[in-house]
């Protein structure tokens, strides 16, 4: 059981609060909480490339990156980084480079003398993985660490000397062999392999340093920032800046969402300082991604803190650094050990055909006269004040408002949704299974609790009314835990017409950011008033994959492939975005498993973190395929590789072959 002070991380967690840090100088620019949340990212291009990166990195300066990040995998690269600072330089811009290192602490000391900031992996700058498990004695651990502080002081020193600052970076994915053995592959294994490589530099008066914690797991990458915050308090080492990412997020609508699930959600409690969202795309498309999430955070929190309904909190009532979903009772198939469900919100739409289904994933083939759904196919429709005037699929069930449910001849296959006076009212019709209540943060009075309490055919839709959704719906589960309300709960909000990807990010942090926490079984979204129809049918179906996407992102329910993809950089052996999109589409059906797509052999096995299968380059045209940590092919010509991944799928008995749903689109 944790202890009030073990469990605080942040300032509040419901009033917009950002955490004090030491200032950090990297070049011209200064990071930290008397200065704006810096953006950032890191060019593809191979750093031998000198004209190639300075053009790139001029892009990205210009599309909002405040220091850029040039991978240096060997003493040539770091030394290549002089050359391309002063084409920039000649060329008029002063953005602070960062030199990338993995496993070569004679490139860091050269790049150290050369660029404003080294980044350093502390699960691979003096180590080498062996995929080992070592029973250490705490005599043989010291002497562990004092290998470590040879290999790493002479970087400290060179760093003080020029004026360079540091990235401590650790990746979920590349831990060491050490630090797995003695705290396994958890959140506080990421924050000790931080803590090993900062004592050094703090013993050495060494304070110019920014860490980060990335994982590829949203939930993983949250608990282990805000375990490093405390652990920095508790231990009395000082508040360094934290640079915030999701590694390997992916591309497109997933890399969206899993980056706001990880940083949307930490930067709304007021921790982070500098960002880099990754996304298997080009690195100028980073850059506008960061600051939707920066600017969101302070903005909506702004509006939290007027509303007087948000009970003001410093402390979580759960562990906040692991995960653990609340207990609820089932209703139907809702809470319990059910997957979350999707209601996808229909009650803006006229539905008067079988085809306006098909944005929510179900399809009707007109021939056999019957139903097909995707993996995305909603659960529940909730058709508001009207009832949908055909027979739904199997299994899609309607849920409509209780006036208009009452004055239907058979309550058995529609469910009702009532308003809470409703649901007070003792005269009221109930159905036999599930009721819906539409519950606000200021309807939880001690009158309603003790009421709902009392129904164990009751789901609670948790409306969130504030801009700042997360904290709403942090607020309304802290109320429920503390009444001790068992009923399931979906988490709901109704979003403004913005555009489709603010969307994807806004949502991502306000569901996510709870249901990583453990809270929620379900999500409802509603739709914003537009033009026309087909506009609408467009935008659910947005906000249905938005929806499978965050409880996928927020590993509560898998219902797609899931791709943990690099983001590329200089060390990169083939064209990532174009490999992606090649494995994903003979691939994209197999719902639940994990593939790996890797650009280097150096970091890549490494950083595929919990891939069920990896695709990683070796060499030119050469790909290693990998059966979680283990190669099982070890040097496939390209143009085969993707077939050889199948077939080693195959050997697993995880393969099936993709049906073509024709009237899908
Ligand atoms: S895994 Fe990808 S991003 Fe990481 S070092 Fe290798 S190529 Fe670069």
């Amino acid at each position: 059981m944790l202890s009030a002070s073990q469990k605080k991380y942040c300032n509040s967690l419901t009033e917009y609060s950002r955490r004090i840090t030491n200032q950090v100088k990297i070049g011209d620019l200064y990071l930290g909480s008397d200065y704006p949340i810096r953006v950032q990212s890191m060019t593809t291009i191979d750093t031998m490339d000198t004209i190639g990166s300075v053009e790139q990195t001029i892009r990205m300066i210009e599309s909002g990156c405040e220091l850029v990040r040039i991978t240096a995998p060997s003493v040539k690269e770091a030394q290549n980084l002089e050359n391309i600072k002063n084409e920039l330089r000649k060329r008029g811009y002063n953005t602070p480079l960062v030199a990338d290192i993995h496993f070569t602490p004679n490139a860091a000391e050269l790049a150290a003398r050369i660029v404003e900031k080294v980044r350093i992996n502390p699960g691979n700058y003096a180590d080498k993985k062996r995929f080992e498990v070592i029973d250490y004695t705490e005599e043989s651990y010291q002497v562990e660490l004092e290998r470590i502080r040879e290999r790493f002081l002479p970087l400290v020193k060179i760093c003080k000397e020029y004026g360079t600052a540091m990235r401590i970076g650790t990746n979920h994915g590349s831990l060491s062999d050490r630090i797995l053995s003695r705290y396994g592959d958890t959140p506080l294994g990421m924050v000790e392999s931080a803590l090993e490589f900062l004592r050094i530099c703090e013993d050495e008066n060494y304070f110019n340093i920014v860490i980060s914690m990335k994982s590829s797991n949203p939930q993983v990458m949250v608990q282990a920032y805000r375990l490093l915050v405390q652990r920095l308090e508790e231990e009395k080492l000082k508040p360094y800046p934290l640079h915030l990412g999701v590694t390997e997020a992916g591309e497109g609508e997933d890399g969206r969402i899993k980056s706001s699930m990880g940083i949307g959600t930490l930067l709304e409690d007021g921790l982070g300082d500098t960002v880099r969202v990754s996304l298997t795309e080009d690195p100028e498309f980073e850059a506008p991604v960061a600051r939707s999430l920066i600017t969101k955070s302070a903005d909506f929190r702004a509006k939290a803190d007027a509303d007087k309904f948000i009970q003001r909190s410093e402390v979580s009532p759960i562990n906040p650094y692991s995960y653990s979903r609340r207990e609820t009772f089932e209703v139907g198939n809702f809470g319990a050990l059910n997957v979350p469900r999707v209601i996808a919100d229909y009650s803006k739409i006229d539905v008067e055909a079988h085809d306006d289904l098909k944005p929510i994933g179900h399809f009707y083939l007109p021939l056999p006269d019957k139903w097909r759904m995707n993996d995305l196919g909603a659960d529940y429709i909730y058709s508001g004040k009207k009832t949908v005037p055909f027979m739904l699929p199997n299994g899609l069930k309607e849920i409509i408002d209780y006036e208009v449910w009452q004055a239907q001849s058979d309550l058995q296959n529609k469910l009702p949704l009532f308003t809470v006076e409703e649901f007070f009212n003792p005269a009221k019709q109930l159905h036999q299974t599930i009721n819906f209540v539409e519950v606000g943060l200021d309807d939880l009075t001690p009158a309603f609790v003790e009421h709902i309490k009392s129904y164990k055919n009751a789901v609670i839709i948790a409306k969130a009314k504030n801009a700042a959704a997360m904290v709403e719906l942090r607020s309304f589960y802290f109320q429920i835990l503390k009444f001790s309300i068992k009923n399931p709960v979906i988490l709901s909000k109704d979003y403004e017409a913005i555009s489709e990807s603010d969307f994807q990010l806004f949502a991502a942090t306000d569901f996510g950011g709870v249901l990583i926490e453990g809270f929620g079984d379900g999500i409802m979204v509603g739709l914003p008033n537009l033009e026309n129809k087909e506009e609408k049918l467009e935008r659910l179906k947005t906000v249905n994959s938005t929806s499978f996407g965050i409880l996928q992102a927020a590993r509560t329910r898998m219902s797609k492939t899931e791709y943990i993809s690099c983001p590329s950089c200089g060390r990169t052996l083939f064209d990532l975005q174009e490999t992606t999109a090649m494995i994903r589409k003979r691939t994209d059906h197999l719902k639940g498993v994990k593939i790996g797509i890797m650009g280097c052999i150096v970091n890549g096995p490494g950083e595929m973190a919990d891939a069920d299968y990896g695709y990683v380059g070796i060499g030119k045209d050469k790909i290693a395929l990998y059966r979680g940590q283990t190669v099982m092919k070890k040097s496939v010509h390209a143009d085969n590789a993707v077939d050889e991944l199948i077939e080693l799928i195959k050997e697993d008995g995880r393969w099936f072959e993709q049906e073509v749903l024709e009237y899908a689109e």
